[in-house]
């Protein structure tokens, strides 16, 4: 069931509140913090927006609990186990391995068994939870043929005609048509049936952060494992002028901004990024670019930045980014993790993976559980 809201307008320019928080200062500090927002996005456009809104704030859920409830009875999830892994790993970009006998390193399996873990312990203590996939299958309904014409408009076809460059332009096209079916493609299909069937209280995205591998002095690529190890968790923010130039981009920040998702989309990245941070005791990530901003008040574990999913998805949503995989820290740590869950020997102590869930959800009971809003 949907509501509309009601939103408090002022005579005077953008001056917009909703749920008591003024969206020009959203926009100036939150949104569009770099961009010159009022060239691309008016009042009009806001009030425009009538969005649908099914999911109740943590603090309606509280309280309409009994005090002999279950700590997070009346909340209903929804988990991405972020990428797809399996067959997919490799045209995501996110498949890679060091030594000939490691296992490999796929995001997409990685997450699923995060989601898995927290799926359970969550469900015990009362909590509805969706994940969006429990295997490694696309969701995305169409066939990787359904992004060719896409695809071509992409890849530069050949000036000269031999076998070698048309096989190549061929190669180019089908890993183009392959990569759009299963990254954007996929998106749009999760943020879809959050949207449209799932419809929970809020959608957790997980994911596993990796580094750029390093260059040796050539310029080329060395597979080898780098120093950094850090968290961070994102929320959506942080549009540049050219993405505001878009009218499909400005229409789902409009509706962002006007169906109330970032204050409770504030309160979850603060609480988990603060329960990530404890639970993997690293430090916050940094963005030193103009594609991500740090919110005042808040933790530094928590950034804001526009990306594809926390724009689809109309409720609140949360990305979660700990650790770096191809880290001398935590490779071996996934390694440890692959190699026991595939031996059958039982779980390290402080494994990565049950570290990462424990992570999700003290985060979760922040927000929701009886303890929170104390
Ligand atoms: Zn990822």
């Amino acid at each position: 069931m949907g509501y509309r809201l009601v939103l408090f307008l002022c005579a005077c320019g953008l001056s917009l509140s909703v749920h008591g928080v003024d969206y020009a200062t959203e926009l100036n500090l939150r949104y569009a913090p770099y961009a010159d927002w009022e060239q691309h996005l008016t009042l009009e456009q806001i009030k425009a927006a009538e969005p649908e809104i099914w999911w109740r704030s943590p603090e309606a859920i509280r309280a309409s609990r009994s005090d002999s409830g279950e700590a997070l009875s009346g909340v209903h999830l929804a988990i991405d186990p972020g990428h797809i892994g399996g067959e997919w790993a490799a045209t995501e970009g996110r498949d890679f391995v060091i030594g000939p006998e490691d296992f490999r390193v796929r995001e997409g399996e990685l997450v699923l068994e995060v989601a898995r873990l927290v799926q359970a312990e969550l469900v015990e203590m009362g909590a509805e939870v969706t994940l969006l996939r429990n295997s490694a299958t696309p969701l995305n309904p169409k066939l990787p043929e359904a992004y060719l014409t896409a695809a071509t408009e992409r890849i530069e076809r050949p000036n000269e005609v031999s076998w070698a460059s048309l096989l190549d332009y061929a190669y180019a096209l089908k890993q183009a048509m392959n990569r759009m079916y299963a990254v954007a493609g996929e998106l749009e299909e999760r943020a879809r049936l959050v949207n449209e069937e799932i419809k929970p209280d809020a959608l957790l995205s997980l994911h596993i952060n990796a580094a750029p591998w390093p260059l040796d002095r050539d310029g080329a690529v060395k597979y080898s494992l780098v120093d950094s190890n850090h968290t961070h968790v994102l929320i959506f923010g942080c549009l540049s002028d050219a993405e505001l130039s878009s009218p499909r981009q400005k229409e789902q920040l409009a509706v962002k901004i006007a169906n109330g998702s970032a204050t409770i989309e504030r309160e979850l990245g603060q609480a988990l990024g603060l329960s990530l941070g404890k639970a993997t005791a690293l430090p916050a990530s940094k963005y030193n670019g103009k594609n991500a901003v740090q919110l005042a008040g808040h933790t530094p574990y928590l950034w804001t930045r526009n990306l594809m999913l926390l724009r689809y998805v109309e409720c609140p949503v949360v990305l979660l980014e700990p650790y770096i995989a191809n880290s001398k820290e935590s490779y071996p740590r996934i390694q440890e993790a692959l190699e026991r869950r595939h031996s059958g020997r039982p779980l390290a102590e402080g494994d990565i993976l049950v570290e990462y869930a424990q992570g999700v959800v003290a985060g979760v009971l922040d927000v929701y559980g009886p303890g929170a809003g104390h």
